[in-house]
């Protein structure tokens, strides 16, 4: 499938070393927009970025931590210093760690509450000035933030992942009016189950093979075809926001 209006665009994808982030960056790059990728690990940025040079794109790989405000910082001068002003951000990076409330597992909720909400925040701090100048200057401008089914959809032991892609939802809805009106897009993608490497961090092997099994079970959606839906939507004339997307595997629907 070919998209058009992406040939040209200047896109920052975080989360960009792995799964939906990786693939997105790669389809972006390949739709002709120069792409920043951001992650922290260096080797896994680098390789997908070669492979995006090798394909006769242009791919930038950034090492950050959503976490620490110094990082996106640094990561943002990087991204400005090389191409200028970012009129495409998808808001990424995420982590889901699944846990009973009842483990009172606070160093888990505090890292998803500063990697998938505060760092989100961080993000849309460092480009938002960025968003509102492209558009200003004629240019399609979108915010695309990676949400989850679960933000609305409660399932137990992902009560604080849940809670924190709420978050994230109304945070895309909230910022639409400030941003809508400067003709900056918000697009909030809300997908279920995606077969990405998102399971490896949850630190009890019971649940972990449970989500496993269920994305076994369940035809997962691939992340190439969550990177089809961002590509989709910031490819419409500029005029037109898809503003919310709910994907699910049919049998997850
Ligand atoms: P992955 O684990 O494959 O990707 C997560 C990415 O985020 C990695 O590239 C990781 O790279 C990066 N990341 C994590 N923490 C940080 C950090 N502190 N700073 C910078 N980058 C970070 O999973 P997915 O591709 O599935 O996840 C992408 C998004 O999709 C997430 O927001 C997730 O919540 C959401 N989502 C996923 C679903 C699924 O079923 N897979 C369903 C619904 C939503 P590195 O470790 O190198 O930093």
């Amino acid at each position: 499938m070919s998209y058009e209006n992406l040939a040209g665009r200047t896109a920052v994808v975080t989360g960009a070393a792995s799964g939906i982030g990786e693939a997105t960056a790669l389809l972006l790059a390949a739709q002709g927009a120069k792409v920043a990728l951001i992650a922290r690990r260096a080797e896994r940025l680098e390789a997908i970025a070669d492979k995006i040079r090798a394909n006769g794109g242009q791919a930038l790989a950034v090492v950050a931590d959503i976490t620490d405000d110094a990082s996106v910082e640094a990561a943002a001068a990087r991204v400005h210093d090389a191409y200028g002003t970012v009129d495409l951000v998808v808001n990424n990076a995420g982590v889901m760690l699944v846990n009973p409330v009842d483990d009172g597992r606070i160093d888990e909720w505090q890292r998803m509450i500063d990697t998938n909400l505060t760092g989100a925040l961080r993000v849309i701090r460092a480009f938002t000035g960025d968003l509102v100048a492209a558009a200003a200057d004629g240019r399609a401008a979108d915010l695309v933030n990676i949400s989850s089914v679960a933000s609305h959809t409660p399932f137990p032991n992902y009560t604080v992942y849940g809670a924190t892609k709420a978050a994230v939802s109304f945070l895309s809805q909230a910022l639409r009016t400030e941003l809508s009106p400067r003709d900056v897009r918000v697009t909030n993608i809300e997908p279920g189950m995606t077969q990405t490497e998102i399971s490896t961090h949850i630190s009890t092997d019971e649940l972990r093979e449970q989500v496993d099994g269920v994305l076994a079970a369940i035809g997962a959606l691939a992340p190439e075809e969550l990177a089809d839906l961002v590509a989709y939507a910031t490819s419409r004339p500029r005029h037109m926001n898809l503003r919310q997307i709910i994907v699910l595997p049919t049998r997850m629907a």
